[in-house]
């Protein structure tokens, strides 16, 4: 059997060819030290060399000052809804941006935790979009400002961050290392691997140091970020192969010419992907135009029983993974940095060959 062609799958995502490559290789033998990736201590100073490969890839790559931690954790994006709670608000409200699927999801767990207010909602927005700056509430006594850098589901990517008296924590599992973060404003950025980083089962943190420091000892040890702060995220096992995968993606990404050569491509296919929807008025992009994602294009046709039929069209030529999520139906191409160019020009050849005979 052959492999699909391109892969459009939110997540678990498309991985660079090379790294796939590689990373099967090293299954077998990693790079000269006998011995399987899966099955190195993680003690050892050959995966030692991988985890902090992944840490320095990420710092140099995301630019990470000095004055962040960088940690490799398990539990999913969906863990940090809490945990970030649990570790940041200290006694303080915390303000959440709620603008869609992901961000409701943030919200609702960090509420177990904390006392969390609603700082803007423009979850009912049709076309789905991200609040304006000057929609925003939020004020000094807040331990932070969240928000969800691109909301997956939904289709829509803040293009502009917000600026607020305290420090933003951003949920940026599908779209980090597509674009540059303002450090200056973050307090935290956290991100699941599995959209644009790597593999599943590891979880990016990269936290001010000062405010890890200052979390209640009372969290429970694997919850508290400074655990992991002082251990290199060495304190107990940790998900190596999916570490190592990442390692072998921040190689890849340098060698593609960082995170600003990636921008510049997602947004050449983003583009691309849009005029095709935006041509006439067959396809129907969901999300307001000032806040499509270049990660995460969705779109409708002009009935469900055409959708259906799209899809089982882009199956038979391998393009796969366009299903749209459950909850909001429709088309979802996700472009994420390992997307070659010739896929949204394979699905762009799509559309226009389907609508020729049914538009
Ligand atoms: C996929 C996703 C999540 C959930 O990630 P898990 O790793 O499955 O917990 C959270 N937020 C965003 C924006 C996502 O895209």
């Amino acid at each position: 059997m052959t492999r699909v062609k391109f892969n459009f799958s939110a997540g678990p995502a498309v991985l660079p060819e090379e790294v796939l490559k590689e990373a099967s290789q090293a299954v077998v033998e990693c790079g000269g030290t006998g011995m399987s990736v899966l099955c190195m201590s993680h003690r050892g100073g050959a995966y030692e060399a991988l985890h902090m490969e992944a840490l320095a890839g990420l710092r140099e790559l995301l630019r990470v000052p000095e004055s962040f931690a960088i940690l490799l954790l398990q539990g999913g994006a969906t863990q940090q809804f809490s945990q970030v709670a649990m570790n940041l608000a200290q006694g303080k409200p915390a303000d959440y941006t709620l603008t869609g699927q992901w961000a409701e999801g943030a919200y609702k767990e960090a509420g177990k935790v904390a006392t969390v207010r609603v700082a803007a909602d423009s979850r009912k927005e049709k076309p789905a979009r991200m609040p304006l700056l000057s929609e925003i509430k939020t004020g000094p006594d807040a331990a932070y400002l969240h928000i969800t850098s691109n909301e997956t589901v939904d289709g829509t990517q803040w293009k502009e961050f917000p600026t607020a008296p305290a420090p933003l924590v951003g949920d940026m599992s599908s779209d980090i290392m597509g674009r540059d973060i303002p450090w200056d404003r973050f307090g935290l950025v956290y991100a699941g691997a599995q959209k644009n980083l790597g593999p599943a089962g590891v979880t990016v943190v990269i936290v001010r140091k000062d405010l890890a420091e200052k979390a209640p000892t009372t969290i429970p040890v694997m919850l508290r970020y400074q655990t992991h702060v002082e251990k290199d995220s060495l304190h107990n096992t940790p998900p190596c192969f999916s570490i190592y995968v990442l390692a072998l993606v921040t190689r890849w990404v340098k060698a593609q010419g960082g995170v600003a050569a990636m921008a510049t491509r997602n947004k050449a296919k983003a583009d691309k992907l849009y005029a095709a929807i935006d041509r006439t008025g067959f396809y129907r992009g969901t999300a307001d135009k000032a806040h499509r994602s270049v990660m995460n294009v969705t779109f409708r046709l002009p009935s469900e029983d055409l959708e259906k039929a799209f899809l089982k069209e882009a199956e038979a030529a391998g393009l796969s993974g366009l299903k749209g999520h459950r909850a909001v139906g429709g088309l979802r191409a996700s472009i994420y940095n390992a997307m070659p160019a010739a896929g949204v020009d394979a699905l762009v050849s799509l559309m226009e060959t389907f609508e020729k005979k049914n538009g």
